[in-house]
């Protein structure tokens, strides 16, 4: 299996090649050159398989002579060992088509340890083969760097440095980041919002000698692993209420677009998925991209589902990519436009976007009476996120198709938000409830390419 940038100027590389190094060198990001199909009844054979077993079969085809098929189900294995479900992510029924997908029963709560603990196992087997040691940097809004932290701490062959935005994380997902003792976990918290710390990261990867230097890989959303990870519970969910014999739809509380565009590729490899639905908070530009064509950032408003306060959608490109026909120019092009302020859609694209994508937006009273009401009728505490999810799934609710809404973090990552909505203090599970005696450890940044860069060598020795 060969990957090709976004962008179209980056040499094409191998399953290997496109993990390790996550962003292309024009920038662009890495994809499949062609989509693997599964026929309908490799789907159907899905239904009721331990989720380690469907995630192999889904994933194999990406995957090419990477890794044996030994040691593929091993690096599976090993990854989703440390959830707290049996079924790894159990769907959970809301109303009489409509179900929750729990995503948070991996070790930080959120879903993005279901890419994040398989790509951890991925790298280790890799670089231990190569004897090759790497600095993984990346930026998160929260999840993505507890969940990167939890994967990696303590492994040999990596250091890893995550930038969050100081003082707009919730205090569990900060002392997830800043606990964890392991000389190789530095947690850096730089003086901005979200944006301008992807942006940093960015900075560095454009960088060829830092990049160089230091042996630079990324595990943000961009990476394409983890889209790939994440494509395994589309299938698994919509197995287990009848597929390939009747399709599904899914709803998605979106920031970055990795989550959402998984599904579009479980979509274009055969799953019969009905709509993909794209739920934002009130920073709602990719609902507005795709209402309107324009894509214009206008600042980021703080909110209750702060995973979500995001202006510039990094995933967003893979879809462009595909809207525009794989044409790396255009979309260079619009990245390029964006520099300077955002971009128009063009005509036959933003048709192809709708046709894949349907979306909606949630404000903060919305997304406080999707938990207070969810909490009412079902029992089911969601967290902030998840309520965004759920509050724009039931506008788009059709009698014939099941909605499936992912659940993508716990509620107990979030109990201010959610106790003031539900009047419900949600616990921590058993195995994380010291996490607010632990001692923290952190390095504070100015929003400075330099000062960061300066940061990583000396803690690295280069
Ligand atoms: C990261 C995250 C999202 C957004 O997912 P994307 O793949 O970036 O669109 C939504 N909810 C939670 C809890 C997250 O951590």
């Amino acid at each position: 299996m060969r990957y090709v940038s976004t962008r179209g100027q980056a040499p094409v590389l191998d399953f290997e090649a496109a993990m390790l190094t996550g962003l292309a060198r024009d920038g662009g990001l890495y994809l499949p050159e062609r989509i693997p199909q599964m026929a309908p009844a490799e789907i159907a054979a899905l239904a009721g398989l331990p989720y380690e077993e469907a995630a192999l079969r889904v994933m194999r085809p990406y995957i090419g002579d990477a890794f044996s098929d030994a040691e593929f189900e091993a690096i599976i294995a090993r990854a989703y060992a440390g959830f707290n479900h049996v079924a790894r992510a159990p769907l959970v029924q809301l109303g009489p088509n409509h179900h929750l997908l729990e995503l948070f029963h991996g070790p930080t709560l959120a879903f993005k340890d279901f890419a994040m603990q398989l790509i951890g196992q991925l790298f280790e087997a890799a670089l231990s083969r190569s004897g090759t040691r790497v600095c993984i940097v990346g930026a998160t809004s929260g999840d993505t760097g507890s969940a990167a932290i939890e994967a990696f701490r303590g492994l040999d062959m990596v250091d890893v440095f995550i930038l969050y935005p100081q003082g707009r994380v919730s205090e569990v997902q900060r002392r997830q980041m800043t606990t964890p003792s392991e000389a190789n976990v530095h947690a850096i918290a730089v003086e901005g919002h979200f944006d301008d710390c992807q942006a940093r990261v960015k900075d560095m990867f454009n960088d060829f000698a830092f990049r160089d230097a230091v042996n630079l890989a990324g595990v943000n959303s961009i990476n394409w692993a983890r889209v790939l990870a994440q494509v395994v519970y589309y299938f698994t969910s919509a197995a287990a209420l009848g597929a390939p014999h009747r399709e599904v739809s899914f709803t998605v509380p979106t920031g970055n677009f990795g989550d959402v565009f998984a599904g579009y590729i479980a979509k274009r490899m055969g799953l019969p998925v009905s709509r993909l639905v794209v739920a934002t908070n009130q920073n709602d530009i990719l609902h507005r991209c795709l209402t309107s064509g324009e894509y214009r950032p206008d600042g980021v408003a703080p909110s209750i589902s702060p995973s979500m306060d995001i202006q510039v959608s990094s995933n967003f490109e893979r879809a462009l990519f595909e809207a525009y026909g794989r044409d790396g120019r255009a979309v260079a092009q619009l990245m390029d436009e964006l520099k300077s302020g955002g971009f128009s859609v063009s005509q036959g694209a933003l048709q192809a976007l709708r046709e894949a994508f349907d979306s909606g937006r949630c404000d903060e009273d919305e997304t406080r009476a999707a938990i207070r009401r969810t909490w009412d009728t079902t029992g089911e505490l969601l967290c902030p996120h998840g309520a965004v999810g759920v509050h724009v799934a039931e506008t788009h609710l059709v009698p014939e198709v099941p909605m499936i809404t992912l659940a993508t973090a716990h509620p107990a990552k979030f109990p201010a938000a959610v106790e003031e909505a539900s009047g419900q203090h949600p616990p921590l599970p058993s195995h994380m409830a010291d996490l607010y005696d632990r001692k923290e450890r952190v390095t504070e940044a100015a929003n400075d390419l330099g000062v960061i860069q300066q940061i990583i060598r000396e803690r690295i020795g280069q």
